[in-house]
């Protein structure tokens, strides 16, 4: 099944919260609609668990960020567990306004790619190259720097790793990767998440950077895109259900 996950980042939707969930959880769902997900900022994960308690098919909680750690005095931080508590089920890692503004390295996408595992909860590990990497030819390379550099703390492969492609040139910027372009790097993602785990792992990558309506159906139509993380164009419910339905038809 295909994913579709809203990052709100330090956003609330247009409209409110309540109109947001209630559009939807409402839109149409099918064997082939994706599974809707949405990370809101952190104080918020609990109020949309409660808003859509009931719902047929609930959306997939997720959170921006987690602390490294799991519990002492680190004022400020919240850890995977506590998100656990509030209702997230997953955890998005290394987001690359993470790494570019918060100064998070390699290393520390690792520790807290750990964190999320040992809080019973799903990681979504990002990752993506900036634009001279690319122009040097370098994409593949630093994909698999920062893969290696975040499974580096686990003793074993988990059984899923979920991905999130995201080049930093495509972020925020209206500029979205090709499909071919994405496809390629989804594929050396792939192949090295499955050399690294001897196939253990079941793999999911999904594409993230300016998908919009308008993109959706041509980057859907590419078999090696399984979903999509969606920043702006997730802020207004009608253009998130639209970027569904085109994930839902390819
Ligand atoms: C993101 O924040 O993960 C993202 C992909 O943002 P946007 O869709 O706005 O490029």
């Amino acid at each position: 099944m295909r994913h579709l996950i809203a990052n709100w980042k330090m956003n609330l939707p247009q409209g409110g919260i309540e109109a947001w969930v209630s559009a939807v959880s409402s839109a149409p769902s099918s064997e082939t609609a994706p599974r809707l997900g949405v990370a809101p900022p952190a104080p918020f994960i609990a109020r949309v668990r409660d808003l859509q308690a009931g719902s047929a098919v609930p959306l997939l909680l997720a959170a921006q960020n987690c602390s490294e750690h799991a519990s002492g005095a680190y004022t400020g931080e919240v850890s995977a567990g506590m998100l656990g508590l509030a209702g997230a089920e997953m955890i998005l890692v290394g987001h690359s306004e993470r790494r570019a503004l918060f100064g998070e390295d390699d290393a520390t996408v690792g520790r807290k790619l750990a964190a999320v595992l040992s809080a019973g909860l799903r990681p979504l590990l990002c990752v993506g190259e900036d634009l001279p990497t690319r122009e040097n030819g370098g994409t593949v390379a630093l994909l698999t720097r920062q893969l290696d550099a975040a499974f580096a703390p686990l003793a074993q492969p988990p059984s899923e790793i979920l991905v999130a492609y995201e080049p930093v040139w495509a972020i925020g910027t209206g500029r979205n990767a090709t499909p071919s372009m994405a496809a390629d790097a989804h594929r050396a993602i792939r192949r090295h998440v499955e050399a690294w785990s001897r196939s253990a792992t079941h793999t999911v990558v999904l594409y993230g950077g300016s998908v919009k309506p308008e993109n959706a159906t041509e980057l859907a139509a590419e078999s090696e895109i399984e979903g999509f993380l969606v920043g702006g164009a997730s802020l207004e419910a009608d253009s998130f259900r639209a970027i569904a339905a085109a994930l839902g038809t390819a």
